[in-house]
């Protein structure tokens, strides 16, 4: 498998095509961007954890019935994966208060939910990423009820699976973001990442973050943090 042309560079990975038109390889890199990108860094070895974090959960959440695109890890950075067409969703489920649900819904950070929630983001750069219901989703055309039945249904089976394995490395799964994608025989499978850019992860006993919020809030020790969930993980250190 050889990476050919360059078909995309995001802010995290880089995406190449290969030599079969089926698959791609996806490149993780150390660069960090926040809010929207106007706050810009990078985090040491970002590009190894996410990597081999996603993959190790990928693996772990086909076992358990989820269809991804995951197909093999070539590198500490780089991963073949299936070529999808990315329904332009983010898909954000929740089970203790933070962040923007915080903000929006005056609810300190930290507060337990009384079940998990779930939320989609449109996946647009150039309008900021706006929240979206259901409805608008159908209304636009992003993707169909039954699309959308299948990505909800995965959301909170994939939120069950990650939240008893992370409890049991003593961290708690706070919130998290999901991308879904539509092979070229139309199955929905998880796609893009599973790491600390992309979850809200807090230490059980101390309440530490140990996610990108590290770097989002100015805290420093991003890099060790998110080596401390690759070491609890893999029992591995990088
Ligand atoms: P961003 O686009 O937000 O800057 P990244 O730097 O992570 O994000 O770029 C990776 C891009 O690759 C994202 O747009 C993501 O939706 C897309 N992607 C992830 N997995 C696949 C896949 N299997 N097939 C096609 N595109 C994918
Ligand atoms: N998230 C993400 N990418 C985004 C927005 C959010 O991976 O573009 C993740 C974020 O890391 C967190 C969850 O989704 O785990 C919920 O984020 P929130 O809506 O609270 O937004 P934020 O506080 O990051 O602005």
């Amino acid at each position: 498998m050889r990476k050919l042309k360059m078909l995309y560079e995001g802010k995290a990975k880089k995406v190449f095509e290969t030599d079969s038109p089926d698959l791609l390889i996806v490149e993780y890199k150390d660069d960090a961007t926040a809010f929207d990108g106007k706050k810009k860094g990078t985090i040491a070895n970002k590009g190894v954890v996410n990597n081999r974090m996603t993959n190790i959960l990928m693996q772990l959440l086909e076992k358990e019935g989820i269809p991804t695109h995951y197909v093999k890890e070539i590198s500490d950075r780089e991963t073949v994966v299936k070529k999808v067409s990315i329904i332009p969703l983010e898909v954000i489920v929740r089970n203790i208060a933070a962040g923007s649900f915080s903000k929006r819904f005056g609810v300190e950070e930290g507060t337990p939910l009384k079940q998990p929630s779930l939320e989609y983001s449109y996946k647009n750069d150039t309008l900021g990423d706006p929240m979206i219901n259901d409805y608008h989703i159908l209304a636009l055309g992003l993707a169909t009820k039954d699309e959308l039945g299948t990505v909800s249904e995965y959301a909170f089976k994939i939120n069950d699976i990650l939240k008893s394995h992370f409890l049991k490395l003593n961290i708690q799964l706070v919130d998290f973001k999901l991308e879904f994608g539509k092979t070229t025989d139309g199955d929905i499978v998880l796609a893009d990442e599973i790491s600390p850019d992309t979850c809200r992860f807090w230490d059980v006993s101390t309440g530490e973050k140990l996610d990108k919020d590290r770097f989002r809030r100015d805290l420093g020790g991003e890099s060790e943090a998110y080596r401390e969930v690759f070491r609890r993980l893999t029992g591995q250190s990088l």
